[in-house]
Order: C-alpha cells, then structure tokens, then sequence
C-alpha cells in the first residue's frame, strides 16, 4: 500500500474516467439506460384542448338560466371536431375528446343537476389547455437524465421508437483466493465457499451491468496472471477481489502493475476498505479487499459511482438523517451498513468485523460518516 488518501482524494482520481460513448437502443431497451440526446416535443403539449372529465361541454355565456340543457350529441376522444354548436345547448363529452373551440367549460356528469349545471361551476374549468404543458419544439428530458419508466412513456408519445443513449460499461469479476471453493462444492474445515463473486454480480444485475466475465483466481500468480489478461481484454471495468492487501499471498498489485503499471491509488482512509486500489486504465481496474463487508461497502461507494460516470450520468448521494448519530471514527470515513428504519431515517447495521456480512443481512446501503466531527446528516449511496 501507498500513502493513504482520503474519500475526497481517492474521488478526484475516479473522477477522470469519462463516458465510453453512445449508442441507440430500441425504446423498450432504453430502459434504466442515461440519455444521450434529448426528447423534445414534436407537437404541444397536450396537442389539443382535451377534456379532462366525461360530462358536458358548452359555452358558459350562452347557457339557459333555468331548465335542462339540451345536447347537441356525443363527442367522444378519437373524433375529429363536431360542426358549431348550437346557442345554448351542450355536448355530452368524453375524458380525452377535444373540447370545440365554441366551447369553454366541461361539467362532469357527477355535476350535473336535473339535467343541468350545478350552480357552482367555474367557467373554464376542467379543459386542458392546448401546450399548457409544453409548447411544440420545447426539450422535455434533458440529454444525461436517467431512462425510468416516465421517460419511456415521454418518448412513446413524441413518436420515438428509439433512443440514443450511453454504453453501458462491460464489467468483468474476478474473486481470488485458495481458500474460496464454489458454492456448490463441499469445503474442507480449513475451506469457505466463494460469496463475493456471487454479491457482485448480484449488484451488478440489478443495475443492469453486462457482465462479460466472471472467474475465481487461485493464490498463483502464473494462473492468476492469464486470468487477469482474458479478464482485461473483455472489460470496461475489471473488479477484483481480495489479494490486494499485505499478504505473503497478496500477488494482484504486483501483477496488475506488470500489465498497467503503477496504479492511481492503493489505500484509503476509509473503514471497511482501506487496502482499496484503483488504475484508470482503460479498463478501469478496482482491486476490493477481499472481505465481504469491504468489497459490499467498496464496491458501493466506490464501483457505483464509477460505473455511472463511464455511462453518462454523474451520481451525487441524497443527505440523509440518521435514526442515531452515529460517532465517527477519529481518523478514518466510516462507511457504514444501514437498514431503512420504521420513520424514515436509517438503522446502523454495523458488522462485528469486515469479516461478518451476516449481521449487515438487510441492509439497503451505506451512508460515510466523515472522520473526526459530529454530524447531522450524511452522504447516502443507496446499493442498486
Ligand atoms: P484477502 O483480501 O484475499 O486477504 O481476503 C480477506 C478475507 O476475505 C479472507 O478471510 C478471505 O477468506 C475472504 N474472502 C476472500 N475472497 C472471498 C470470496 N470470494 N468470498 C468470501 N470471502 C472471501
Ligand atoms: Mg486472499
């Protein structure tokens, strides 16, 4: 390990990795995807005076001081605009019709009263207005917003079938380690089964990373080394797991320096993780320490927010309250497991150790509790 930097140095260096490029993607695949053109509106929005309830339509001024209104006829949504009016009476109207242009106002049938408007009625009311909501040729989603099911339902209705978007960062995993047998396999006394490889990928599925690589490496620098140039040939990103710290065992940096030279960090003032390290490549390369906790907490704080700058979008964490504060530790940014709690503030969910992922079962993300002073509200960096 180096000099150890703190969060914000460790960032200014993650930090200069830039998007990987654009791409289009048919609409349905834009989904989760960063935006890489805006939508603008080809028409008004809405294109027309849509009425918003099913009633009646007519022109305030004109109406009858007493009796039933009498009706024109229907005007459903899908027909094209009926002929005039006549003085007085009404259409009966439907949610989504255009409302006529001789018209100025729409009672719902709940309003209606012995066939008439209830008193109370506002001229005007219940019409929405033609471009009320945006005028044709305005941006709507701006390029760099993230692709959710709204969006999707905005660029439907501009009549896109497409959208241009960034690439998503290819990810290749490789966990390391003598001790780690498949999970399917029966481990020696002396033996774990691998949980690394599996809670990354996990992560990464739910955020949609194409994962175009995953192995376990022996405690061999010989096999470990062919491992890691099929894993870098493949990848935007290569996330490594464990052999990264002091061990006599510990052979990723010495490797990693051979094929990428030296890297852009390797250790940071931060609790669980601290052996982090990270070359800018491309590949972007981060070596997690092997612990459970350190590679959840790592890769959450660390991995995600890189993945989402190569693909366009800069993540900044929402500040959070804590259900307790918690104290911080007097050197070293604690990122610390949370639970969601019962109010809307977040549990602590400490581990015993770095070593203990069963205790932070449940937990939904980590908040960074900054060294030394008390604080109120934290950065929270929620897992996918
Ligand atoms: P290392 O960083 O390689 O020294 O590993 C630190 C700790 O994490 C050791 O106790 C390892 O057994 C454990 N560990 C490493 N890789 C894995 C893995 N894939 N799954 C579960 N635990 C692991
Ligand atoms: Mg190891």
């Amino acid at each position: 390990m180096d000099r150890l930097l703190t969060l914000a140095e460790a960032d200014a260096h993650t930090a200069s990795l830039r998007p990987l490029g654009t791409e289009t993607v048919a609409l349905a695949a834009a989904l989760g995807r960063t935006l890489a053109a805006p939508i603008s509106a080809d028409r008004p929005f809405p294109p027309y005076r849509r009425a918003m309830m099913d009633g009646i339509a007519f022109a305030a001024d004109t109406l009858p001081a007493t009796g039933p209104v009498l009706f024109a006829g229907l005007h459903a949504a899908g027909d094209p605009p009926p002929g005039a009016l006549p003085p007085g009476q009404a259409w009966e109207i439907m949610t989504g019709a255009v409302v006529p242009d001789d018209c100025d106002t729409v009672v719902p049938y709940e309003d209606l009263d012995s066939g008439r408007p209830a008193a109370s009625f506002k001229k005007g009311q219940f019409i929405h207005d033609a471009g009320s909501d945006a005028d044709a040729g305005a941006m709507l989603v701006a390029a760099g917003n993230s692709i959710g099911p709204v969006e999707i339902a905005i660029a439907a209705s501009v009549g896109l079938t497409e959208a241009e978007v960034f690439r998503r960062a290819k990810v290749a995993i490789l966990s390391t380690g003598d001790e780690a047998v498949p999970p399917d396999a029966t481990p020696q006394p002396w033996e774990i089964r691998r949980s690394n490889g599996p809670m990354l990928e996990a992560m990464l599925t739910r955020r949609g990373s194409p994962i175009v690589f995953h192995d376990h490496a022996p405690d061999d620098p010989a096999i470990c080394g062919r491992q890691l140039d099929e894993a870098l040939a493949s990848c935007d990103v290569l996330l490594i797991c464990g052999g990264i710290s002091k061990g006599k065992k510990d052979f990723i940096r010495g490797l990693l320096e051979e094929r990428l030279g030296k890297p852009a960090f390797h250790g940071v003032e931060q609790r669980p993780g601290k052996p982090l390290a990270f070359w800018s490549g491309p590949p972007a390369v981060f070596a997690l320490p092997g612990n459970p906790v350190s590679v959840l907490a790592t890769f959450t704080r660390h991995v995600l927010p890189a993945l989402s700058r190569l693909e366009g979008r800069e993540f900044s964490p929402p500040r959070v309250r804590m259900n307790e504060v918690p104290t911080p530790l007097p050197k070293f940014s604690w990122l610390l497991t949370v639970a969601t709690g019962p109010d809307g503030t977040l549990l602590a969910r400490p581990p015993g150790n770095s070593g203990d992922f069963i205790s932070v079962a449940g937990s939904c993300g980590i908040v960074e509790v900054p060294p030394g002073r008390p604080a109120d509200t934290f950065d929270f960096h929620p897992f996918p």
